[in-house]
């Protein structure tokens, strides 16, 4: 009997869009870029770079990456509306490979409450949109959103249209999560059943986690017939967060024998990496215990599984750390490293720094060395993040000494550099996180209202780095900034010190990006 030939199932990654999404994940510019890159390495054939729409630098960026990328698609959000997808078209246009991505809702709830629109209406609307968007880019995919709780045969009506009107991939989304994986199955295999023209497109499945199951649906799609999967790294995404792509892929390789004559494009050598960059450039940290890149993930505690591993690593490790890029952190540079050794780890860890940026992470390098017995890995990613988040800094820490102790009141003094201006001031408060940070704001006359402050050390070891994540509210505008140190009381200082840069940098230039609500566009 002859093999059946193996078939592509296409990931389709939305980081970028659906990712940045998450509340309190929200990436600038040259991060976009920088994950755009990693995503490309990582060989995924979409990227979902953004919606264009949502505000002008979600634009700017989709168009970075468009012209950026060469081998992935790049693809861009765009409502059923003829503006949206007019910016959208122009915003992918310099890709190599461009998609529009259109969507419209279909659901009954989504019809009578938000969209209020009858279904030969919404069916039209679908239509003429496709056609619209196909005029600019022969790529069009077409998401019915809700579909998962849209009637089946006006679901497939839809579909037929759709296709009919030129959507070359039809996305069936869970956009609430709502979907059982069996009930999600059946719905794939009633519109391979019930839609004369299926075949005519690429089939694809956008499955959201709200009840832990949009990888186990994602995988119903694909037994089913689907041979495309929209996901994001680390599973992030609106809410609980979409499909992720490192256990969808993984799933997919280590159980060949469950999906047989399919697989992916995807270098699973560098999953790790890249959900690594994801985690600290979003600020969203991934659990320990995550399936596939979790730092427990490949742990075994146990004695008896210990003893297991040592005879026979099988018996309890279904997936090598290898095959995603775990190498364990390793001991790489001292501080008698030369530029050039310096440059090529950074390179190797994938931080493409331009000249100036090495020589200022090389500074920090030598500083940091000093400090710290031994650098990792993580170390130098740490060092890499604060060089791509670095932005021209109104203020810049020059120094600080904090006092604190059991019988003292947590005292810091702070000098701050702004152009040639030196000031300088101190103030107490409840700790010496705290009284940095009033001492701070007290001097650059803003109010920060702190809505979340994270320390995680970065490595092992007692004289570990701490890296800060802090989310700070300025009014409405909600900024986020990391900085890493020996020293977490200067890590923090120098985290929210970012956030005020941040803040005050766009007040100053471009019209301020609300986020979290208020004005910004959301999608499916
Ligand atoms: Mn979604």
């Amino acid at each position: 009997m002859a093999k059946k030939k193996s078939e592509k199932v296409t990931i389709f990654d939305t980081t970028l869009r659906d990712g940045e999404q998450s509340p309190g994940a929200s990436l600038n510019h040259r991060e976009k870029l920088e994950i755009a890159r990693a995503l490309s390495l990582l060989k995924v054939d979409v990227i979902e770079a953004g919606f264009p729409i949502a505000s002008p630098d979600d634009a700017k960026a989709v168009k970075a990456i468009a012209e950026l990328v060469r081998g992935p698609s790049v693809a861009g959000l765009a409502r059923c509306v003829r503006k949206d997808i007019e910016v959208c078209a122009d915003s992918v246009a310099p890709a190599k490979k461009p998609r529009i991505h259109v969507f419209l809702a279909t659901s009954a709830i989504h019809r009578k409450y938000k969209l209020r629109k009858a279904q030969s209406e919404i069916l039209r609307q679908a239509v003429d949109s496709v056609k619209y968007a196909r005029k600019f880019c022969n790529d069009v995919e077409f998401s019915p959103e809700d579909a998962s709780r849209t009637e089946p045969p006006y679901l497939a009506e839809v579909v037929e249209a759709a296709i009919d009107a030129g959507a070359t991939t039809i996305n069936i989304p869970d956009t609430v999560g709502y979907a059982m994986p069996t009930q999600f199955g059946d719905l794939i295999a009633y519109l391979f059943d019930n839609v004369p023209n299926v075949s005519d497109a690429t089939i694809s499945v956008h499955c959201h986690n709200d009840l832990g199951c949009a990888v186990a649906n994602s995988l119903a799609a694909i037994q089913n017939g689907v041979r495309a999967v929209e996901c994001t790294i680390n599973g992030i995404g609106e809410r609980a967060g979409n499909c992720a792509l490192e256990e969808i892929v993984m799933a997919l390789r280590t159980r060949a024998d469950a999906f047989p004559n399919v697989h992916t494009n995807v270098k699973t050598e560098n999953l790790y990496k890249v959900s690594r960059l994801v985690s600290s450039l979003t600020g969203m940290s991934v659990q320990r215990n995550k399936a596939v890149v979790g730092s427990n993930a490949f742990a075994h505690e146990a004695g008896v599984h210990q003893d297991g591993m040592l005879k026979e690593r099988s018996t309890y490790e279904i997936m090598r750390p290898e095959d995603i890029g775990i190498e364990g952190s390793e001991l790489v540079l001292g501080k008698h490293s030369g530029r050039h050794a310096f440059r090529h780890h950074m390179d190797r860890l994938g931080a493409k720094l331009n000249d100036k940026e090495i020589e200022h992470a090389y500074a920090r390098f030598i500083a940091l060395a000093d400090k710290k017995k031994t650098i990792y890995d993580e170390d130098l990613l740490a060092i890499a993040r604060a060089e791509l988040a670095a932005m021209p800094s109104v203020y810049l820490l020059d120094y600080l000494h904090v006092v604190t102790g059991t019988n003292t009141v947590p005292t810091a003094t702070v000098r701050l550099k702004k152009g040639k201006e030196i000031i300088q001031d101190a103030a107490c408060g409840d700790g010496p996180v705290d009284a940095a940070l009033k001492t701070i704001e007290r001097m650059t006359a803003t109010r920060g209202r702190l809505l979340d402050f994270s320390l995680q050390a970065v490595t092992v070891g007692k004289d570990a780095m701490g890296e800060v994540t802090v989310r700070v509210a300025f009014g409405q505008e909600v900024v986020s900034a990391k900085s890493a140190s020996t020293d977490i009381v200067e890590a923090s200082a120098q985290a929210y010190l970012s956030c005020v840069n941040r803040v005050l940098s766009n007040q100053g230039a471009t019209p301020a990006r609300k986020r979290g609500g208020s004005g910004k566009t959301r999608a499916a």
